[in-house]
Parts: structure tokens; C-alpha cells; sequence
């Protein structure tokens, strides 16, 4: 229960009132906590629940981040100036398109994602996972949060290449393929079989750490996945912008990596970084072929001289 959890920081409470009289206690006797920490602390005190809790609290900023993300790309969509940054700027999703791809999506939110959600908090306490008062420190979130990104781009890299062999890329990737241009909405446009796959390496990377390293703290959790829900929905989006973060950090896949997926169905498999693409030689592109091309040649150039 909560009280047994956050006990130890956590005193002189009456967890029986409504959530703000909850608040009210926690700010009363616990004046060394922060107000987002307060605001944490109240919610489990008052739902007197965990599992129910963060179940609720996870669905709610999944749902709230993606569709609230994916609004401004379709915003941006609707505007003629915009189309210049648009890489495939002949394919501009429709109404119906967009309004398609989000119904499903919150099918497969509401059906095969929630198990996973809910069955995150008991898995992830079981193996350690911290949810108590006080926050963690930002640098150790933000260490684990890029240890996270690493991780899950290589379990990504090889489970997409895994799916464009053939008879899985027909039964279960193709659908994701619908959208050759795709769009912010499109990012979880997938069969169940591919949100299972390609999200265990989202939610798993940080339950393999917690059970190996022993350290993670469910808002470190909450952060990362409010991340990798950027990450994805703004690699689906379309838009390659003179100030996109690609242009920053040369490594980091982004939309640009992404859209050529979807054009050419072959190659840039992986979801954040390039650099598995790059290494395993199986970036998409008129201009990677050209390069593998002028390799080969090369190749047998050199073993005709022998
Ligand atoms: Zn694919
Ligand atoms: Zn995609």
C-alpha cells in the first residue's frame, strides 16, 4: 500500500478527505518536499491503491502525451507554409486518413496496450522499481533515461529488421506500412503482435535495469516514455525542418531516417540513432545505394587486378 511505501518520508496524514485535503496534510508536515513531489505523494496516499494508481496515472499521460503530440503535426499538416519542410510534400494525409489512423490507434491503446500498462507497476516493484518521495536527482534520471535510449534503439533495430522478412513483414508489419508518407498519428499505427514486440523493448529495457542495476524510480520511467513518445511521433511526422535535432546531433535518426523507411520499405530500421544502419550497412536511399553499388564494383575491380 501507499502509506507502508511512503512512510518513511511521509507523516501525519489523513488519507480518508478528499485528494486536496490529502494535499493540504502532506504540504502541512512535509515542508522539505518539493510541490511536484507533494502532488506525487498525495495521489498514492489518496488512491490507497498502487497498482491502481500509477495504472491510471500511466494511461492517462500516454493518452495525453500521444494524441497531444500528434496535434500539432496535424495543425502543421493543415497549413500551406509548412510544405516546403514536408519531405514527401505530394502526400499530405487527408481528414479521413488521420482520423482513421487515430481510431485504431486508441483501439489498440484501450485493448492490447493496457494489459501492459497495468501489468508494468507490480512486474517493475517486484524487480526494485522506486516510487516513493523524494524525486531522484535529474543527472541520475538523465543518465538511465540515455542508457534507456541506446538500449532500446538496438532491441528496435534488430525486432523491425526481424519483421521486414517476408511472411512476418505480410502478417503482422504490414499494416504500420499503410502510410508510405506517414504522419504523427501513424507512429502506433501497428498490429498487436508489432505494439508487443516493438513495446517490450520500450518497457522492458527499463524492467532489465531495475532488475540488474537495482536503481529506477517510476518518474525516471514516466520521463523516459514521454521521450520515446516524442522520438516516435515526431519521426513519423514528415517534417525535416533546418532546425530539427538531426541537424544538431548527425546520430540521431529523426524524421528524415524515418520517412525514407516508410518510401522505400527497405532499410533504416532502427528508432533513434543511425549509427546500427550505418554499421551494418542498411541505410535506404538512392544515395546508400549508390555508395553500396559503388563499392561492389570496386570489389571486383580489385579481384579482376589479382
Ligand atoms: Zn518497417
Ligand atoms: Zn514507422
Amino acid at each position: 500500500m501507499a502509506s507502508a511505501m511512503l512512510n518513511s518520508t511521509i507523516t501525519g496524514l489523513n488519507s480518508t478527505g478528499s485528494y486536496y485535503s490529502v494535499l493540504e496534510d502532506v504540504a502541512k508536515y512535509n515542508v522539505q518536499l518539493n510541490w511536484a513531489e507533494r502532488l506525487w505523494a498525495a495521489w498514492y496516499l489518496w488512491m490507497q491503491n498502487d497498482v491502481l494508481a500509477t495504472g491510471i496515472l500511466s494511461f492517462v499521460m500516454h493518452e495525453v502525451v500521444y494524441f497531444g503530440r500528434s496535434l500539432p503535426w496535424i495543425i502543421i499538416d493543415a497549413i500551406p507554409f509548412f510544405n516546403k519542410y514536408k519531405i514527401q510534400n505530394t502526400k499530405v494525409p487527408t481528414w479521413k486518413e488521420q482520423w482513421d489512423c487515430a481510431a485504431l490507434v486508441l483501439l489498440s491503446h484501450c485493448t492490447v496496450e493496457l494489459p501492459q500498462i497495468w501489468l508494468f507497476h507490480p512486474i517493475a516493484t517486484y524487480f526494485g522499481l522506486d516510487y516513493g518521495v523524494p524525486f531522484p536527482k535529474w543527472t541520475t534520471m538523465a543518465f538511465q533515461i540515455v542508457c534507456f535510449f541506446i538500449i532500446e534503439d538496438a532491441w528496435h533495430y534488430w525486432f523491425h529488421r526481424g519483421l521486414h522478412y517476408g511472411p512476418l513483414y505480410k502478417n503482422i508489419h504490414k499494416l504500420h506500412h499503410t502510410y508510405s508518407a506517414p504522419f504523427g498519428l501513424a507512429a502506433e499505427y501497428a498490429s498487436p503482435i508489432e505494439a508487443m514486440l516493438l513495446g517490450f523493448g520500450v518497457v522492458g529495457t527499463p524492467v532489465l535495469w531495475v532488475s540488474i542495476v537495482g536503481d529506477l524510480h517510476l518518474l525516471t520511467m514516466y520521463t523516459w516514455i514521454v521521450l520515446r513518445l516524442f522520438q516516435a511521433i515526431d519521426a513519423h511526422s514528415g517534417y525535416d525542418f533546418p532546425w530539427s535535432l538531426r541537424k544538431l546531433m548527425p546520430f540521431w535518426a529523426g524524421a528524415d531516417h524515418h520517412d525514407l523507411h516508410h518510401e522505400k520499405f527497405i532499410g533504416n530500421y532502427s528508432s533513434s540513432f543511425r549509427w546500427w544502419d550505418w554499421v551494418l550497412d542498411t541505410q535506404a536511399g538512392e544515395e546508400a545505394n549508390k555508395k553500396r553499388r559503388e563499392r561492389k564494383l570496386a570489389q571486383i575491380r580489385a579481384k579482376k587486378a589479382q
